[in-house]
């Protein structure tokens, strides 16, 4: 639901003046919707990386139309450069604002003439042709500080009718402690929390629950940051879905400062079916890239105290990860990745270093300091839609040539087929226990089958290698559909094809085909009885080598680890009734127990 652009109209109108001068003719917001309207006086256009190309589209067609009207640009897509060629590639747009708009738009409106609006601070403006840019650094002048003074849009009734399959933005604070280079919100806010009232945000969450929203999309930059007060929000919204079934899913950013009294705010969200996991924004792991994208102060970084609570107290727990931060070369990545993945709770969520206009890293002085060649790709969220977004990746580094950075995503495409996707996790623990090998060395044997032997890891492989080879890296880690088909559709092949693998090692046979044996039987099955029981030779439950004097008896029993939920199939949770998650238990572990 377009939060921020009703949320200034909420604002700018409690001014009399404001309120008895313009009408709202609508808050256009769905894409696949006319934007209908007819002699405009202002326009306002909230622009970031989703609709960029769109906005430019509808706001050229309106300046066209009408001429006189105000065509007014906010949101963190327009880069605060000067010399950018953005300026002149946008003679159609009248006024830019940057950083929070509430107070800047009600002035806008306020205004008589544009020289007044160049008055305002943080602003861009059009005079026949010729920008001024009226910008200032200083947050006490910007920061919008007391979040009383803003209605709320859902309260207010501005937002349009709500509809089943809408998003429901949520705001309980602003501004964030931290400043990561790659980031172009934290940076714009980087300061002091303020706060939206609690009786605000109480009656929010009952307006989700009375109006059946599913989905309950948190914009806090660090949820759970505010301990108490964040534990009963978090309160408030278990309560509500108790109350009315909705919300049914809560998207969140964790405080990056997580402790116990996060964990615990987690667990309870979890248990209350509103989250999946516990996400741990970690980027990386490698110390110099930490340092270089501003994120190695972070308590979060000791991802293995969160690991291990997580794993004691039942709470799923995943990490997100970006590949080819500055600082990262090809060992310390796949040392990362290894280290990461040690924990079989865990998933990930793997995303290409992107930069974004206005982030730290993106600067002049950075590119030319980090070395980062980039392209242009199609921006993966709105793929199906009729006008392509475009998204700047960066495609090499002063640590990692063009083939390198190619090779990490190809290697860690077949990596996370075996270990994080359970395939081989066993066999290559196992190797690893007993001094076979080292989890590196299987790994890096792993690749080079799956590059090489046809087979339908192979295909699987190819295709994902073509969009890799096309720097198309974030899709080439976010389509997972081929973990059905080799685990579902095609299990038996792809067994055999890992047994052939097997076979590059100098094992046993009997022991090899235990290998096999259980690896199967812990990736779950759809279409197997559980709990299911298996005979084994070797007690390879405890990775032990050598062959028993009896047989041991297993029973494997479904369990949620390794289970990769996307945002995506987040929202379609909570907004599609009786929709269940595809993936539901694909490439999860089942738990092995020594019953005799
Ligand atoms: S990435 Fe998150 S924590 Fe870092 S600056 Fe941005 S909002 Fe803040």
């Amino acid at each position: 639901m377009p939060y921020s652009v009703a949320g200034l109209w909420a604002y700018a109108r409690q001014d009399a003046t404001v309120d008895s001068t313009y009408q709202l003719a609508d808050v256009f917001f769905e894409k696949n919707k006319p934007v209908e309207y007819n002699d405009p006086g202002v326009f306002g256009f909230s622009v970031y990386i989703w609709n960029e190309n769109y906005t430019d589209n509808i706001a050229r067609q309106v300046k066209a139309e009408y001429p006189d009207c105000l065509i007014v640009y906010g949101g963190p897509q327009v880069p605060k450069f000067e010399d950018h060629s953005w300026w002149t590639e946008h003679p159609y747009v009248d006024v830019v604002i940057f950083g929070e708009g509430e107070v800047a738009f009600k002035k806008i409106l306020q205004a008589n003439n544009k020289q007044e609006i160049a008055e305002i601070v943080n602003s861009s403006v059009n005079i026949n042709g010729a920008w001024t840019h009226n910008w200032s650094n200083d947050k006490r002048k910007t920061r919008q500080m007391n979040l009383a003074d803003l209605p709320s849009p859902y309260l207010e009734d501005i937002m349009p009718e709500v509809q089943s399959h809408y998003a429901m933005l949520f705001e309980t604070n602003r501004g964030c402690p931290y400043a990561c280079t790659f980031c172009d919100w934290g940076g714009l806010t980087y300061s002091k929390l303020v706060n939206h009232d609690m009786d605000r945000l109480r009656e929010e969450i009952e307006y989700a629950g009375r109006n059946k929203i599913g989905f309950l999309y948190s914009v806090d930059a660090n949820f759970g940051i505010m301990k108490q007060r964040d534990e009963q929000i978090a309160d408030w919204i278990i309560e509500t879905k108790a109350k009315y079934g909705y919300p049914k899913t809560f998207f969140v950013n964790w405080a990056k400062n997580a402790n116990e009294d996060i964990l615990r705010i987690a667990k309870k969200m979890y248990d209350a079916g509103l989250i999946k996991s516990f996400i741990m924004s970690l980027q990386t792991l490698t110390e110099p890239a930490l340092e270089y994208i501003k994120r190695d102060n972070m308590d979060i970084n000791e991802y293995d105290y969160f690991a291990r609570r997580c794993a004691e107290i039942g709470l799923p727990f995943d990490c997100e990860m970006i590949i080819g931060n500055p600082g990262e070369t090809v060992d310390t990545w796949k040392d990362a990745y290894l280290t990461i993945t040690e924990y079989q709770e865990l998933s990930t969520y793997l995303y290409p270093l992107s930069l974004l206009p206005n982030a730290e890293i993106s600067t002049p002085e950075n590119r030319d300091r980090f070395g980062f060649t980039t392209t242009r790709k199609p921006f993966p969220g709105v793929l199906h839609e009729d006008t392509q977004e475009t998204i700047e990746m960066v495609t090499s580094t002063n640590w990692l040539l063009e083939d390198e950075l190619k090779y990490i995503w190809e290697w860690t495409w077949t990596t996370r087929l075996g270990h994080e996707y359970n395939l081989t996790r066993d066999i290559a623990d196992f190797m690893k226990e007993n001094k076979i090998c080292s989890k590196l060395e299987f790994y890096d044997r792993f690749y080079n089958f799956i590059r090489n032997e046809p087979g339908v890891i192979h295909n699987a492989f190819m295709f994902a290698k073509s969009r890799i080879d096309n720097h198309i890296f974030g899709l080439a880690s976010q389509s997972l559909g081929f973990r059905e088909k080799l685990t579902v559709e095609k299990r038996e092949q792809t067994f055999v094809e890992i047994s052939n693998f097997l076979y590059t090692f100098d094992l046993d046979k009997e022991l090899h085909d235990e290998l096999i044996k259980f690896c199967e039987a812990r990736l779950y099955n759809p279409d197997a009885e559980y709990p299911m029981t298996k005979t084994f030779n070797y007690n390879i439950v405890n990775k032990q080598r050598n062959k028993l004097n009896m047989p041991v008896e297993v029973e494997f029993t479904p369990t949620l680890f390794g289970a990769n939920a996307t945002t995506a199939q987040i929202f379609l949770e909570g907004n599609m009734e009786n929709w269940k998650a595809q993936t539901g238990l694909t490439c999860t572990l089942n738990k092995p127990t020594i019953i005799s």
